[in-house]
Order: C-alpha cells, then sequence, then structure tokens
C-alpha cells in the first residue's frame, strides 16, 4: 500500500523521563526491586515504546491485566519476565502461557487447581488482602492446592495506598500472615503509592504503574516525578471571527471581538474530554492558546493571539501535567492517562 500522509497527532514520549521515574521508583524501593505494571498497553502509551525503555532501565517484571496483551509484551522482554493479572480462566488460558512461558497470577482456589491439574509449574499467586477485587481470600490460604504451588511472587494489592488510612496497615498485616504461610520465591505488594508508604511495604519486588508515567498518587513523589508522555496536536484550520460569531457544538463560546482562532485537530475521541477542556489552554513555546467552546470528536478551537506566528500545520503542545488535568477535570489520573486515544500512538 501507499504509505500513509504524516499525521495531525502525535504523542512524544520523553523516553529520559520514564527511565529516570523508574530508577527512582526502584531506589524509593529500598531493598525490593521496582517492576512495572503496563497493563492497558502501558498505561495508554503504547507498550512496545515502554516496554524496552523499562528493560533498558532496569525493570526485571513486567504485570499486566488480559492474556491478549502478553504478544505485544513478549515481543520486547523475556516471557519469564511477565505476569498474567487476571489469571487462567480456563484450560486454554494455561495452556497459552505454557505454550508463551508467561507466568498466570493465581487468584483462586479453583485457578490454583486449574493451573495444577494442567501440569503445574512456575506461578504467581495474588492474595486478597481487603481490596476484595481479584485475589485468594485469607480463609484459603491453608488448602491443600495452595500448598502445593509453586509461587515465584506471592503478591496482594493495596486499595488505598494513597490515602493515610489504617487500610494500608490492615493490608500490611494481612499480607505479612499470607507471607509467613505460603512459601514464595519473592513477594510483592506495593503499586506506585505503597511504594511512598515505606520499607513495610516493599517486601521483595514493587509494581509501580501510574507513577512511571508520569502520575504523581503521593505527596511524596512530588518533584521527583517527571512528566512523560506530550501529545502535540496540529493545526488544520486558521479561522478569522468576527465579533459576536459563534464557536463550535451550541455556539458555546461568543466572540467579544475580532479574533484568530486555530482548529486543532484533536478531541474527545483521542481522549481529550470534555471535562478537560473547560477554561484550559493548549500551549506554544510557553503562549497559552486559551480553548474556545466545546471539545468535539476530533477538533478543538483555539485563540492564537497570543501566538501569531503560528499557521495551518503547526503543532500546538496538549496539556498533559496528570496531577493536573486530573485536578481540573474531576477524572482520576489514571483516567487521563489511560483513555490516550489510539491515534496519538500510532
Ligand atoms: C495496576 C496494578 C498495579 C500498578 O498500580 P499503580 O497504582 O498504577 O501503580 C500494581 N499491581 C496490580 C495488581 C495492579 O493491578
Amino acid at each position: 500500500m501507499t504509505d500513509l500522509p504524516p499525521p495531525s497527532l502525535r504523542l512524544d514520549l520523553d523516553a529520559e523521563a520514564l527511565a529516570a521515574n523508574w530508577r527512582a521508583l526502584d531506589k524509593m524501593s529500598g531493598a525490593a526491586r521496582a517492576g512495572a505494571a503496563v497493563k492497558a498497553d502501558g498505561y495508554g502509551l503504547g507498550a512496545a515504546n515502554v516496554l524496552p525503555v523499562l528493560a533498558r532501565a532496569g525493570a526485571r517484571d513486567f504485570f499486566v491485566a488480559h492474556w491478549s496483551e502478553v504478544p505485544g509484551v513478549i515481543a520486547h522482554v523475556p516471557p519469564a519476565q511477565v505476569s498474567v493479572l487476571h489469571g487462567p480462566r480456563n484450560e486454554a488460558d494455561c495452556a497459552f502461557a505454557r505454550a508463551t512461558g508467561v507466568r498466570p497470577v493465581l487468584n483462586s482456589i479453583e485457578q490454583a487447581a486449574r493451573w495444577q491439574a494442567s501440569g503445574g509449574g512456575a506461578c504467581d499467586l495474588m492474595v486478597d488482602s481487603g481490596i476484595n477485587r481479584l485475589g485468594l481470600p485469607m480463609e484459603a490460604i491453608g488448602d491443600p492446592v495452595i500448598d502445593g504451588l509453586e509461587v515465584e511472587i506471592l503478591m496482594s494489592h493495596l486499595a488505598s495506598a494513597d490515602e493515610d488510612v489504617p487500610q494500608n496497615a490492615e493490608q500490611l498485616a494481612r499480607f505479612r500472615q499470607a507471607t509467613a504461610a505460603i512459601p514464595a520465591r519473592r513477594r510483592s505488594l506495593a503499586n506506585s503509592a505503597g511504594i511512598a508508604l515505606g520499607g513495610d511495604f516493599a517486601f521483595d519486588v514493587t509494581r509501580p504503574g501510574i507513577a512511571l508515567y508520569g502520575g504523581v498518587p503521593r505527596s511524596a513523589f512530588e518533584g521527583v516525578i517527571r512528566q512523560v508522555a506530550r501529545p502535540r496536536a496540529a493545526i488544520v484550520q486558521v479561522r478569522r471571527i468576527a465579533p459576536g460569531d459563534g464557536i463550535g457544538y451550541n455556539a458555546s463560546f461568543r466572540a467579544r471581538e475580532a479574533m484568530r482562532v486555530g482548529v486543532v485537530s484533536l478531541g474527545y475521541a483521542d481522549g481529550f474530554l470534555r471535562a478537560r477542556g473547560r477554561d484550559h489552554a493548549f500551549r506554544h513555546e510557553g503562549a497559552a492558546l486559551p480553548l474556545l467552546g466545546k471539545v468535539s470528536m476530533d477538533m478543538v478551537v483555539v485563540d492564537l493571539a497570543a501566538a501569531p506566528e503560528l499557521g495551518e500545520g503547526d503543532w500546538v503542545e496538549v496539556p498533559f501535567d496528570l496531577p493536573d488535568e486530573a485536578a481540573r477535570s474531576g477524572l482520576s489520573q489514571y483516567e487521563v492517562l489511560t483513555t490516550t486515544g489510539v491515534r496519538l500512538r500510532r
């Protein structure tokens, strides 16, 4: 096929910042080694983009949610370093784990029995220490099926690590009970926010996700974690607006004076939700380009007054400081990051 013309959207990944974030989280993990959660296509940034950087920085444990994510991950890192969090639902999942060499994370007696029936071997085990999401109930820990497992990483997941609440200590205490009862080569409890809870939470491996990619789930990461993703969008048309003209759907912005505006090729279909567009601005070399009117599916309109040199085909910067975007929109930092549209990654 003929080559595609150049895109009008792009996602610049600051590989140095990503590597620096992993190193910072690894250091904050103390004696434990930081792994990396790369589910949801590397939290929306493209697993193929983030994996080589994380592996080069030193990450050796990678966590995905779905089996469908495995091929995209083992194209970049050894399968023995990959854990699949959702666990084996059936014989086909077990066979896929064996064929590829990735480890299933077992989340129940049933999954443990299924894995053993399919031949057993190295696996990970998730215990539910109180999040009531996936994981083996604490009551099931003494079950003979669990005793027979060859557990590489025994893990649990914190529900409220981004808050100072008693639940953190409660989950830590339960996880300690689990580690005392279940032999495993390595133990893992902390996600990004959990790393900031201190050495007690670190065990052998930590599992940061959001903070690798620029998220700041606790204040301890402020000034440490760097912005990784920098989306940019091109101006596809420049227009002159007369006083009284409305802009965009429902004419929710109406010009008071003559304006020069740019139509930019980015909208909610690219993850730039209307909730993020309110009272906000794109940027160009430090100049603010206020958004005018509603974000529509594929476009926004910006005021070009502060950057008269910009014209059709020029790129503008889409704001993507995760804490700031979350605070403005009411979305979580996870939502801002993972809804980054697929068109940006191409
Ligand atoms: C997503 C996930 C992580 C990473 O969590 P962050 O809050 O993004 O750091 C770690 N462990 C498990 C089990 C997860 O599902």
